[in-house]
């Protein structure tokens, strides 16, 4: 594999509940518990799972836009994380953005598009006003939208329009890595297809490297080179898309694929029973032993490790 530009280490977060008394016991919401994984350079990594799997606390992770509990993160080799100065800070909010789901409430309502694109050049203190103009201009049409956008208001743009917006903010600092969270997810059908193909082209026009976070398995499925599969805070595979990758074996995977038709294979239809526990009492050992149909005596006290099983195919599974 090439060279890592995101390296994950045993990432943890965990947010404290609030006690109702002095009592009650002290209690964590394992949000992420403890997920390794490296995303190449110029590679798309998807990462899927059910609501609640952490899948999105890890995204903000990699942004700092919260704080890991333990483990390491690194960019470009570099930890990242609480002991970042102000400075440091700012430099890697350029390399590292994040286009959210519903760009509206990231859009100031009272603000026209060229400010709102405009502001982070200036905070960043990137060329003279005319130079800050014509970038905004560039990254307007780079994502398919007439520099005369610059002046029209949040409100008077489609969903569609407001999702390119999101994308040009994220573009306007020439960051080299996206997380991308649930960005097609409140989108038409039709208007989806648009902003996945954009997407597309602008990583390979760009050579972007993205995290794309979503829950809807077709659309990772198109646009990844690899997917890692959240359950419950922890990664319990993670493998290559494509005619040349191996197809996938962890159970909860093989349950959650299954259920999408392929036009490539046939694939098993393997149920997936029972709702996803507490991250606040997640079950020992392999936190889907309740659901899980190959469930055997280690499986309740033993948590498994992701294991390699073949090229760019890493599994958590006591069968493996
Ligand atoms: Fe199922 Fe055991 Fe594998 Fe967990 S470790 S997925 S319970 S077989």
């Amino acid at each position: 594999m090439t060279e890592a530009l995101i390296e994950v280490h045993s990432l943890v977060k965990h947010y404290p509940v609030p006690r109702r008394g002095l009592l009650e016991e002290k209690l964590v919401l394992r949000a992420v518990d403890g997920v390794s994984f490296r995303i190449a350079e110029g590679e798309i990594f998807g990462l899927v799972g059910e609501s609640g799997c952490g899948k999105s606390t890890t995204g903000q992770l990699l942004v700092q836009l919260v704080k890991q509990t333990q483990g390491d993160i690194f960019f470009q080799g570099r930890r990242i994380g609480a002991k970042l100065s102000g400075s440091e800070l700012r430099r890697l909010r350029r390399d590292i953005q994040i286009v959210f789901q519903d760009p509206y409430s990231s859009l100031n309502p009272k603000k026209t598009i060229g400010w709102t694109l405009e502001e982070p050049l200036i905070v960043h203190r990137i060329g003279d006003r005319r130079t800050r103009r014509t970038i905004v201009a560039e990254t307007l049409e780079q994502v398919g939208l007439d520099p005369s956008y610059a002046s029209r208001y949040p409100h008077e743009l489609s969903g569609g329009q407001r999702q390119r917006v999101g994308i040009a903010a994220a573009l306007v600092l020439s960051p080299r890595f996206i997380v991308i969270d649930e960005a097609v997810s409140a989108l038409d059908v039709s208007v989806q297809a648009q902003i996945l193909n954009l997407l597309k082209e602008l990583q390979q026009r760009r050579g972007l490297t993205y995290l794309f976070i979503s829950h809807d398995l077709n659309v990772v499925e198109y646009i990844s080179d690899r997917i890692g599969v959240m359950y419950l805070g922890r990664m319990a595979e993670i493998f290559t898309t494509g005619a040349e990758g191996a197809e996938p074996l962890h159970p909860y995977t093989r349950a959650l694929f299954s259920s999408i038709p392929d036009v490539r294979k046939a694939r098993e239809r393997v149920p997936l029973q029972g709702e996803v526990p507490s991250p606040i009492h997640p079950p020992a050992g392999c936190a889907f032993h309740p659901r899980c149909p190959f469930a055997m005596d280690q499986c309740r006290s033993l948590v498994p490790e992701l294991k390699s099983v073949g090229p760019g195919h890493e599994v958590s599974c006591h069968l493996y």
